[in-house]
């Protein structure tokens, strides 16, 4: 055999650079399920189900191009982790060369080293492709730059691939329609009708999946019953449509807003098929601009959408790559508090963290605003050790792979890396949420009160968070107001929040 092209679970593109000068007379190709990997740590039923039923999608489409290829399934009689299982693959077969796109994982391309070193099987490591900046580019541009921020990145990626851009100029004159993109849903009439986004109901190999993830790993959290999530590119493009034709033009406006029963928003439910790469990112970017030169949708939707993927998705694992593994055991506040039981069961009386909770154990999802304002605000307000709420992050989104959520979570929701990509915590009192959603209204504490029996938690943390971090926001031009407006509580009032905070930080699950 010349070469064994891996193909890895969150690779499921022929578009990927392992497959280019694939010849069935001397290659052949490997996918292997593992217990160890994606699809079974401690994970949401869901995701199981989509890594397993989107890979087994994708082999049917390999195996219908008649190609040499090795599918190790999950009760496979070649036992073992990922690591044993390819090893042993490699023995048998002994190939010239182990050829494989970068995983998304820095603990997997250890894994392929290790194994490749092992079974002394060269190992070619391909860039992927289906990023928009390299790994090195990214390393380029950030070299020197103490801190990293989204904004400028995202101007050279737009200026590179030529989005969104007139005569060298972006497209209505500013770069960022940020300040267009903050709307709560109007609170008297709520959000009103959103179109459904794509529900893709599982065919039979889902359907087989689900029984087998039901059987195998029925003590997982989560639920399959609602499994709507695009498994093949097919579908995957049905998604990206219904998006494009009914839901961008809503995207801008209303992307921080929250509801109650209204999980999905105007959102675009295309963080899975991308992660899997059964959509590309130029695809996705492409249609989202032809939308808007088309007028179909306003530049504010365009941008405002094009601008998570463009920029922030890019830049995220740029980051990831970059700060990987110490980003693993950043802990800027130090915090050290255990996980409370209700981001496993929703079952607490913030009405917020229930709700983003609840959603999220049936489908998988919850959108941006809800993971960063809701549970991961909750998460940096109380304490809570980044190890606990990155490992529950990982295992409770559908979309999540350590690529994408662990600078997410660690970085940008807990600040566990300081200011090395953001410039100040995304930390905000209830009043924010309150804002933003109607969650509040069936609430029994007060987004007002910071210190009472009706006192808001998130407001009381916040306030108990400022008063603690005083010296530290004070020095920061972002933050130097709220370091500011703490000054102006009374003595009796700061020691009033004190206790009040210690009484929720040390009993969270009582709230
Ligand atoms: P939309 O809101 O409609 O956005 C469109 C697309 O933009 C998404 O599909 C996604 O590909 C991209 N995108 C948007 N925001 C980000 C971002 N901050 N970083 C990277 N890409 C982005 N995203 C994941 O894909 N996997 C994760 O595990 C993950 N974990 C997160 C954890 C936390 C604490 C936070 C705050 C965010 C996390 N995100 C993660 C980013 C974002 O919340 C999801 O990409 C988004 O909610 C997916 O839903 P959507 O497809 O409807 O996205
Ligand atoms: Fe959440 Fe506080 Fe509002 Fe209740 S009052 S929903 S806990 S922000």
């Amino acid at each position: 055999m010349r070469r064994l092209v891996l193909i890895l679970g969150d690779q499921l593109s022929l578009a990927n650079p392992a497959l280019d000068g694939f010849d069935p007379q001397q290659d052949a190709i490997v996918m292997i399920e593992a217990a160890s990997e994606g699809m079974a740590v401690w994970s949401h039923k869901a995701r199981i189900v989509l890594f397993l039923s989107a890979m087994r999608h994708f082999a049917l489409e390999i195996g219908a191009r008649g190609w040499p290829f090795i599918y190790l399934k999950l009760d496979d009689p070649l036992a073992g982790d990922f690591a044993t299982r390819l090893q042993l693959v490699l023995a048998e077969h002994q190939p010239l060369a182990l050829v494989v796109a970068e995983p998304g994982e820095w603990r997997m391309e250890q894994i392929l080293r290790d194994t490749c070193t092992a079974t002394e099987t060269p190992l070619r490591i391909l860039d992927d492709t289906h990023f928009l900046c390299s790994r090195i580019e990214f390393a380029v541009w950030a070299k020197a730059k103490k801190e990293l921020r989204m904004e400028f990145f995202y101007r050279v990626m737009r200026k590179k691939h030529g989005v969104l851009m007139d005569d060298g100029q972006p497209a209505g004159g500013e770069w960022n329609y940020d300040a267009e993109n903050r709307s709560g849903f109007p609170k008297r009439t709520g959000p009103g009708a959103i179109p459904a986004p794509a529900h893709c109901l599982p065919d039979a190999l889902t359907r087989e999946v689900i029984a087998l993830v039901e059987a195998e790993f029925s003590d997982h959290p989560g639920s399959t019953a609602d499994f709507i999530w695009p498994v093949d590119r097919a579908q995957a493009l049905v998604a990206l449509e219904r998006f494009i034709e009914t839901r961008l033009v809503g995207f801008g406006a209303w992307q921080d807003a929250m509801w109650t029963d209204t999980p999905f928003g105007w959102h675009a439910l295309l963080s899975t098929s991308l992660n899997l790469h059964l959509l590309s990112p130029a695809e996705v970017i492409g249609a989202a601009e032809t939308a808007y030169r088309d007028g179909r949708v306003a530049l504010a939707s365009a941008e405002g959408f094009i601008r998570q993927i463009l920029g922030w998705r890019e830049f995220i694992r740029g980051v990831y790559w970059l700060d990987m593994p110490a980003m693993k055991q950043a802990n800027h506040y130090d915090h050290q508090r255990p996980l409370p039981a209700f981001y496993w069961t929703g079952q607490t009386g913030m009405a917020c963290i229930k709700a983003a909770v609840m959603q999220t154990l049936q489908f998988g999802y919850a959108h941006h605003i809800q993971r960063l304002m809701v549970t991961g605000n909750f998460a940096l307000l109380a304490q809570l050790a980044p190890r606990e709420v990155t490992d529950w992050y990982l295992a409770v989104y559908v979309d999540a792979v350590e690529w994408v959520e662990l600078p997410n979570t660690a970085g940008m929701a807990l600040h566990a890396l300081g200011k090395r990509f953001t410039s100040k915590p995304y930390i905000a009192s209830g009043a924010y949420i309150h804002r933003q959603s109607n969650y509040c209204q069936g609430c029994k504490y007060d987004p007002a009160q910071r210190t009472g029996p009706a006192a808001c938690p998130f407001t009381t943390l916040y306030w108990n968070f400022l008063d603690q971090h005083e010296a530290e926001l004070a020095g920061n031009p972002r933050t130097a107001l709220m370091a500011k407006n703490v000054t102006r509580l009374s003595p009796d009032e700061r020691a009033s929040i004190r206790t009040l905070a210690a009484q929720m930080l040390s009993a969270p699950d009582a709230l």
